[in-house]
């Protein structure tokens, strides 16, 4: 296993009797885990037993939506939903905050729902969402952000997603059809600037 989350495709059938599940349908489902990580099981109230329930990690109870068609304009621009499965498709680890913090998000929106967090044996807790359109389960790794770097995290999101924090104007446009400075005309350019910094008795950062 290269990276701890994943995304189970839409339980649309019972494990036990293999009925499809209507739109409306009481669902029981529950999680095992095991040698391929955690595995969701789906089933209809006449096949949901005690038995069923031996051995699971985790368990609960839900109505069933049958899944609507993708809309096309989620295919259009970038947004939170996107961005994590974007994300969760690169499987780089260095995605991980990111990813959780999407995943909050959609909570926040009711996109997701949570059902269960899992704590493994290596002490890491994986959070148990359930989309409520798709019916998919995604499993996110909680990185237990303290609060100095969540604020850091949402802000990287905020920008990934096209907005930006506390409003600010996006920057001007570079200067189109600029020609390569002589070393005359960067000479002059470097001497203004340490004119401007003189004057204003602030540095220059950047170039
Ligand atoms: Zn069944």
């Amino acid at each position: 296993m290269s990276t701890d989350w994943n995304i189970q495709a839409p339980a649309c059938t019972c494990t036990a009797c293999q009925k499809t599940f209507a739109d409306g349908d009481q669902r029981f489902s529950l999680l095992q885990f095991g040698a391929e990580g955690y595995a969701r099981h789906d089933y209809c109230p006449a096949c949901w037993a005690e038995k069923e329930r031996a051995g699971a990690t985790g368990v609960w109870q839900g109505v069933f939506r049958a899944p609507p068609p993708p809309p096309e304009e989620a295919l259009k621009k970038e947004t939170a939903e996107s961005l994590l499965r974007h994300m969760m498709e690169t499987e780089d680890e260095r995605h991980g905050n990111a990813i959780f913090i999407l995943a909050v998000m959609l909570e926040r929106r009711r996109i997701l729902v949570e059902r269960d967090v899992q704590t493994r044996d290596d002490g890491m807790k994986i959070r148990v969402y359930e989309h409520k359109k798709t019916n998919e389960t995604f499993f996110i790794p909680d990185p237990q952000l303290k609060l100095a770097e969540l604020t850091h995290v949402q802000e990287e999101v905020v920008l990934l997603l096209g907005g930006s924090p506390l409003g600010a104007p996006k920057p001007a446009p570079q200067a189109a059809g600029q020609t390569a400075p002589t070393a005359e005309a960067k000479a002059e350019a470097k001497a203004e600037e340490k004119t401007a910094a003189d004057e204003h008795g602030s540095s220059t950062d950047g170039v």
